[in-house]
């Protein structure tokens, strides 16, 4: 096979869910598409660029996200996040004012993550001037061993919920449709 046709189903095939003849006919299609391939792969650049906010590890194009320099954002209220996809979901529905913290990623052991890989000591600070914190994480293994590091590791002072009972059990919380998000995330629940 050509060199670089080879080359571009292998960066294909890293993209999850991918394989082998997906990633043949996204080739296919990009070569097929120039045009489109090239704003894809321009598009990429400037994304791969993006910084994370250094208050709370969302997403932005300059040192502080847009969420942290909103003065009208209630600062006393952190929700703790896996990924900006959940703080994409709750955004859009506009029932939170207060602010994120992304963790990006979750105590793993079995994949070798732990607490020291996410940025925890920057939520511990940023909880110390905080009346509430909720936890949207996964209902599972690593969800409830990260939720359970962070009540410890907060030691008690501050109020931690979660969402509402009613959501099915072991959810996953970028799988909840909006209207139960939304319900679980307005009724929620002491840790
Ligand atoms: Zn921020």
């Amino acid at each position: 096979m050509i060199k670089s046709l080879e080359n571009l189903i292998g960066s294909m095939k890293k993209l999850p869910g991918i394989g082998e003849k997906s990633a043949l006919r996204y080739a296919l299609w990009l070569i097929n598409n120039s045009q489109d391939a090239k704003e894809i792969a321009k598009n990429i650049e400037t994304a791969v660029n993006l910084k994370k906010c250094k208050i709370c590890r969302n997403l932005c194009e300059d040192d502080v996200c847009d969420i942290c320099l909103d003065s009208s954002r209630d600062k006393s209220t952190i929700c703790v996040v896996e990924t900006i996809e959940t703080l994409i979901n709750l955004e859009s529905q506009h029932i939170y004012n207060g602010v994120y913290f992304v963790l990006w990623g979750l105590i793993s052991p079995l994949e070798g993550i732990y607490a020291k890989d996410l940025d925890l000591d920057k939520l511990k600070e940023n909880a110390q001037s905080a009346k509430e914190i909720i936890l949207m994480l996964d209902d599972s293994i690593e969800g409830n061993l990260t939720a359970q590091y962070i009540i410890d590791m907060l030691d008690g002072n501050i109020k931690i919920t979660k969402p509402a009972s009613g959501i099915p059990v072991g959810y996953n919380i970028n799988s909840l449709d909006r209207l139960t998000l939304q319900k679980a995330f307005q009724n929620r629940i002491p840790y």
